[in-house]
C-alpha cells in the first residue's frame, strides 16, 4: 500500500498532519507523478490555512522544484493537470534532502486507509480541470485513431523509448553514470518528460519513435515553410533529440523550397494598427496563378488567411463567396481591399451593406494600407506553387499553414480565430490553449 503524507508547519513548528493511500491509478504514477501528487494534496487539504498568504512548500524530490519554476505548459500533461489544481496559491516549491524529513516519510508510510477521495476544492482555477479527474479515460492526443494506435506500438517497440519510459516511470537516477548512454540526451529535458496514454511526452509535445520519424519530419514539413515556420509547428506538437537540426536539413534540402524560395526583399513596415481582437478587420485580394483566379481574405489580427478558387470574378460573384465566408466565420466590422472592380462594384458594396460591414479601399487612406492582404497573396501563392510541383494537397499544406504560430510569442493563427488549435495531420496534445480562463495559468 503507497500513502502521501503532508504535515503543515508554522515557525517550524507542526500545525496539523494528513496523510492517504494511494488509489490503484495512483500507484502506478511515476515517481515525478507521485511527488506532484503529494504536493497537490497538501495544498488543497490545508487550503484554509494557506489560501491567500504566501506559503513555502518543502519536498525530497529535486526535480519538483524545477518543474514549479518553469511554464506550466512545459510540464507533461499529467502533471499539468495536477499543477493547475494548486495554481491560485502563492507559494514556493524547495528541496530539502529526504534524511532531513524524518516526519513525513512516517506519514507516507502509515497512511490512513480511510483518506482514499480527493478533497474537492472550490476556488476559481478549478475551472478547467475540476471535472478532469486522473483516472477518467480522456482522449489526450490528436491523431487519427489508426496513427494513435500505430504510435503507442511504435514507442512500445523503440528500445531507447522504452529504456525511456522506465527510467521516467521509476524516477531518474542521481548521477550520469547510471543512466544509459543511450538515454544521456533526453537527461536536459528531464523534468518535462512523463507518460500518458501509451505515450512519451516532452511538455505538451509527443515524443516520436525512430521508425516514424521520416513520416512525422515530411508531416511537419507540408506547408513548406521555412526552417523557423517549421520549428515552431514542431514545438507545438512533437519532439526527438536533434529534432532542429533534422528539421533545417530537411528545408534545405527540399527541391521545392530551393526552387521557389520568396524572393528576400525588404518589407516595410506597415503604419496599420493591429486590431484589438480577431476577426475585426478583414483584407482581401484577388490573384491569378497558372491561368487560375483566386480570392484571398485574411484577418489583420491573426493573419489567417482563406483562399478560393473563382471562376467568375464579377463583383457579383466575389460578393457571392464573401457572403459564404461571413456565414461560416461570422462577418468583421470592416473590410480593407484595393479599387479593383469587383470591389468597387455595386454587388460588393450592397453585400457590405447587408452584413453591416464597413468597406474601406486602399485610396481611402494611402495607397499601401492592403499591404497585409498584398504580403498574404505572396505567402500563398508561394505555396500553392511547392504543391503544385510536389503534387500534394494543397489544402491540407493551407491547414498546416493556418495551425503555425505565427512568431515564438504569437499563438497559430487558426487558434487565435477559434480559440481552439486545430487538428492538423501532426500528432498534438488534448489539452486546449485557447481558453481565456487559463491564460494567465498557462504563463505562470
Ligand atoms: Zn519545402
Amino acid at each position: 500500500m503507497k500513502g502521501l503524507g503532508a504535515c503543515l508547519l508554522q515557525d517550524g513548528k507542526p500545525v496539523a498532519f494528513a496523510s492517504k493511500i494511494l488509489s490503484n491509478t495512483q500507484s502506478n504514477y511515476s515517481n515525478i507523478e507521485r511527488e506532484t501528487l503529494a504536493l497537490v494534496f497538501g495544498i488543497t487539504r490545508f487550503h484554509t490555512y494557506l489560501f491567500g498568504k504566501e506559503f513555502t512548500v518543502i519536498t525530497d524530490h529535486r526535480p519538483l522544484e524545477t518543474i514549479w519554476k518553469k511554464p506550466l505548459r512545459s510540464a507533461p500533461p499529467r502533471l499539468q493537470r495536477l499543477l493547475i489544481k494548486v495554481q491560485g496559491h502563492r507559494s514556493q516549491v524547495k528541496y530539502r534532502p529526504g534524511k532531513e524529513m524524518i516526519l513525513l516519510d512516517t506519514l507516507s508510510r502509515l497512511p490512513n486507509p480511510k483518506e482514499a477521495r480527493d478533497v474537492p476544492l472550490d476556488i476559481r482555477v478549478e475551472s478547467i480541470c475540476s471535472e478532469v479527474e486522473d483516472t477518467h479515460q480522456i482522449d489526450l492526443i490528436f491523431f487519427g485513431q489508426h496513427k494513435r494506435t500505430e504510435l503507442q506500438r511504435e514507442t512500445s517497440n523503440d528500445p531507447v523509448l522504452r529504456s525511456l519510459w522506465q527510467t521516467v516511470t521509476q524516477g531518474w537516477p542521481e548521477t550520469l553514470q547510471e543512466l544509459p548512454t543511450s538515454l544521456r540526451e533526453f537527461l536536459s529535458d528531464r523534468d518535462e518528460i512523463g507518460v500518458s496514454q501509451g505515450v512519451l511526452f516532452k511538455g505538451s509535445r509527443v515524443i516520436i519513435p525512430k521508425t516514424l520519424l521520416e513520416d512525422i519530419l515530411r508531416q511537419l514539413h507540408l506547408g513548406h515553410m521555412g526552417i523557423e515556420s517549421t520549428r515552431r509547428l514542431a514545438r507545438e506538437t512533437v519532439f526527438w533529440p536533434h529534432i532542429n537540426k533534422d528539421i533545417e536539413q530537411l528545408v534545405k534540402h527540399c527541391a521545392a523550397c530551393q526552387e521557389h524560395q520568396a524572393r528576400k526583399q525588404k518589407e516595410p513596415l506597415l503604419p496599420h494598427d493591429v486590431p484589438s481582437a480577431p476577426w475585426t478587420r478583414l483584407g482581401t485580394d484577388l490573384f491569378i496563378l497558372n491561368r487560375q483566379d483566386y480570392l484571398l481574405v485574411t484577418d489583420y489580427y491573426s493573419k489567417y488567411p482563406i483562399v478560393y478558387k473563382l471562376t467568375d470574378t464579377s463583383s457579383a460573384a466575389v460578393a457571392n463567396v464573401m457572403s459564404g465566408i461571413f456565414s461560416l466565420c461570422g462577418p468583421p466590422d470592416e473590410i480593407v481591399s484595393d479599387n479593383g472592380p469587383q470591389f468597387v462594384g455595386k454587388h460588393f458594396k450592397d453585400m457590405c451593406r447587408k452584413w453591416l460591414i464597413t468597406h474601406t479601399t486602399s485610396s481611402s487612406h494611402y495607397s499601401r494600407s492592403n499591404g497585409l492582404a498584398e504580403r498574404m497573396v505572396r505567402t500563398v501563392k508561394n505555396l500553392l506553387k511547392k504543391c503544385s510541383q510536389t503534387g500534394q494537397d494543397s489544402q491540407l499544406a493551407m491547414s498546416h499553414l493556418r495551425a503555425t504560430p505565427v512568431d515564438s510569442h504569437m499563438r497559430s493563427p487558426a487558434e487565435m480565430v477559434f480559440g481552439r488549435p486545430i487538428r492538423t495531420t501532426l500528432p498534438s496534445h488534448y489539452l486546449s490553449r485557447g481558453s481565456t480562463t487559463t491564460d494567465h495559468l498557462l504563463n505562470r
